[in-house]
Order: C-alpha cells, then sequence, then structure tokens
C-alpha cells in the first residue's frame, strides 16, 4: 500500500536521537529549548513552547488566553478534531465558520457575516482558530483585520503548515495572531514522533503557556507568591499538565529542522507534478491563493461528481493506494451532533466532505509511486 503520508528519517536524525539516550537527560535536558530555539529561529516568532503534541499546545494556548466557560471559539468545520476539542476542554462553547469553496480554508466573508450576527446579538467569539488546511496560509490579514474590529483572539492552527509562507514570510511568525501552533506527528511536515509547537510573541503569553504545560509549577522566584523555603522550592501557580516533549524527541525535531525547506521544496514539486497530469480530469486541483507557499501536507482533489467519490475511493485502495480523506466536518461527528449541530449547518464545507480524496503525498513517493497513484485514479474516474 502506497501511504497518503510518512515521515522521512535519515541516519542524522538516528545519530541524533541516540546520542541523547546515550547522555545524562533523556528529558528536560538542553535538547528541548535547543529544539525551540531552531523554531524561534526559522520563523522568527520571539518564543517557543513544545509540547508532546500539537492537542497539547492548542490546549495550553486556549489556556493562555484565558478562554473559559461562557467564552466562545470559533474554528473550521474542515479540520481535525482537536482544532475545536481544545475550546471544549477548557469548558467554552465551540461553533464554525464554512470554508471558501475554492481553497477550502476558513472563508473571511462567512466570518465577517457571522461576526456582524454575533455583534448585534452579544455573542461575539472571544477566540477564533484558522486552520492552514494542507499547508496552505488562510487568508490571515483579513482575519487580523476583522479580530482588530470585533476584538476576538487568533490562534493559528498551521498543523500542516510549518515550513510554509504566507505573504512571502514564514508561517508561525505570529504577525497576524496572538499564537500559531505546529504538530509533529509523523504525517505532518517535519516529524518527533508525537509533539507539538506554540509559537508566540507575547512573553506573557509565553509563561503561562510554560506553566500549564509543567503542572502550573515554577521555580522563577518573580513569579512566586511568598518567600522560598530554600534551595528545593517550587510553586504551583496554577493548574497545570504534563504536557513536555522528552529530549529524546526534541533532539529528532531538532535534526529534522535542517531539511526543512528540502522537504518543502520536494512536496511543492510533486504536487505541481500531480496538477500537470491530473489537469483536464474531471475533478478540482487544490487552487493556492496568491498570498500563499503551502507547505503542501496534503494533496487533495475534489471530485465533479459527487456520484462517483465512494467507490473511487474504494478502487484506489484495492489498487493499493492509501487515499484518505481530510476531513470528516467536524460539526458532523456525534460528538458534536449531540451538542446541537445538524447537517446543513456548513454547506460548502459538507458539499467539500462528498468530493475531496487525498493523494499520497511525502517526500519519499517515487515518481514511479506516483505514476501508479496517478494511474488507479484514472482507472478509477472511468
Ligand atoms: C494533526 C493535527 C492536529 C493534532 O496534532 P497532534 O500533534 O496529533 O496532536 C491538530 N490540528 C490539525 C489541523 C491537525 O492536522
Amino acid at each position: 500500500m502506497i501511504p497518503y503520508g510518512k515521515q522521512d528519517i535519515n541516519q542524522e536524525d538516528v545519530d541524533a536521537v541516540i546520542e541523547v539516550l546515550k547522555s545524562d537527560f533523556i528529558t528536560q535536558g538542553p535538547h528541548v529549548p535547543e529544539f525551540e530555539q531552531s523554531m524561534t529561529d526559522y520563523t522568527s516568532a520571539a518564543y517557543a513552547v513544545a509540547a508532546n503534541s500539537a492537542t497539547s499546545a492548542l490546549h495550553i494556548a486556549c489556556l493562555a488566553l484565558g478562554v473559559g466557560k461562557g467564552d466562545k471559539v470559533w474554528t473550521s468545520p474542515i479540520t481535525f478534531v482537536a482544532s475545536a476539542n481544545c475550546a471544549l476542554y477548557c469548558g467554552a462553547d465551540v461553533d464554525f465558520v464554512d470554508i471558501d469553496p475554492t481553497t477550502y480554508n476558513m472563508s473571511p466573508e462567512s466570518l465577517e457575516e457571522k461576526l456582524i450576527k454575533a455583534n448585534l446579538n452579544g455573542t461575539l467569539p472571544k477566540l477564533v482558530i484558522p486552520v492552514h488546511l494542507c499547508g496552505q496560509s488562510c487568508e490571515m490579514a483579513r482575519i487580523k483585520a476583522l479580530s482588530d474590529q470585533y476584538g476576538f483572539k487568533i490562534i493559528e492552527d498551521a498543523s500542516h503548515a510549518v515550513g510554509g509562507k504566507y505573504k512571502d514570510e514564514p508561517i508561525g511568525n505570529c504577525k497576524y495572531s496572538d499564537i500559531t501552533i505546529f504538530s509533529f506527528h509523523p504525517v505532518k511536515i517535519i516529524t518527533t514522533a508525537e509533539g507539538g509547537m506554540a509559537m508566540t510573541n507575547d512573553a506573557g503569553l509565553a509563561q503561562k503557556m510554560m506553566l500549564f504545560r509543567s503542572h502550573g509549577i515554577t521555580r522563577d522566584p518573580a513569579l512566586m507568591t511568598e518567600e522560598s523555603h530554600g534551595p528545593w522550592y517550587y510553586q504551583q501557580i496554577e493548574l497545570g499538565y504534563n504536557y513536555r516533549l522528552t529530549d529524546i524527541q526534541a533532539a529528532l525535531g531538532t535534526s529534522q529542522m535542517k531539511r526543512i525547506d528540502e522537504f518543502i521544496k520536494i512536496r511543492n514539486e510533486l504536487a505541481d507534478r500531480y496538477d500537470d497530469l491530473l489537469a483536464n480530469q474531471r475533478l478540482s486541483i487544490p487552487k493556492q491563493h496568491c498570498d500563499s507557499y503551502s507547505a503542501r501536507h496534503l494533496y487533495v482533489i475534489n471530485l465533479h461528481d459527487t456520484k462517483n467519490h465512494k467507490t473511487v475511493f474504494e478502487k484506489m485502495r484495492t489498487s493499493g493506494i492509501g487515499v484518505n480523506l481530510h476531513y470528516i466536518p467536524v460539526h458532523l461527528q456525534p460528538y458534536y451532533k449531540k451538542r446541537g449541530f445538524n447537517e446543513g449547518d456548513f454547506p460548502v464545507s459538507e458539499n467539500y466532505y462528498s468530493r475531496a480524496i487525498s493523494l499520497p503525498l511525502y517526500t519519499r513517493l517515487t515518481l514511479a509511486e506516483q505514476d501508479q497513484v496517478i494511474n488507479a485514479l484514472l482507472d478509477a474516474l472511468k
């Protein structure tokens, strides 16, 4: 089976991990700060807070922004459930903003319409979480302008998008957001097996996320509320979690970052080749916004004909092509339906869901394998 995504681990990565295993610290040593430094260097954001997953990073990001009971958080229906769940962890209410029919990212027009209504009803969101689907940035300048007008915070869920650019600047620089989140799951752009990172330019938010990442405990006298009892002393000043990344994983992350631009280049070349070879078929290839240089995490086609969607998918799986579907609209998940969402609530997202198929895309996909994918697809479309 040709999978839809796969990690790219070389000997240098393996050696970096083994070196940590033989060292004094396999967690809470020097490698996590080093990995964080490599991400601030790369994105030019001021602070990076590593976590043991993007899901954890989304959670501590929401907590740092003060999201809590009674608050409203909006995200896209076409995302992994974690983009919405992080708000529920904090006791907030989740709602969705429909997608743009060409980029499949949160539509700034739909967002504005929904904000105008919410403003009249007194139900404005505290936080909006745009998701850079497939690695392509949302239209952040427009979303940021709306945040200035309506007073909501922004977390970019850039789980797909590390290495991508928006308006010629790295995604993750937080120019248009309070916090940006990356994921390092093996199917994503770089990997630490499990792992995530929160980027921000705000020292206060970074400090809070570091507290929430590690039990709400501090050893910094400046943050303490009482006199130190002695050299052993630490204080718990918040209710936090153990969301720490290990040094073993961080060493892998730092090593992977050395090849990030190469990874993005190969992904873009493969995506461009799909574009060429799939032009003039009964399907839409992924449209790129002119402000975007996508990290190309996913290559999603949309079939013109919804009737054969499932059969094309099944035929490709039978031919050994590990196609996938990103994503089932979150509001149609049973857990969210129980919270009051229904079919028909976000029609553009639901229409996308009835046509979308993710084709294999990863750095080690060979041209021969890509040809195999295309042949299987054209066969299935017949
Ligand atoms: C993968 C992913 C996450 C969660 O990432 P983990 O590191 O697996 O927790 C969140 N949001 C999106 C959009 C993702 O694709």
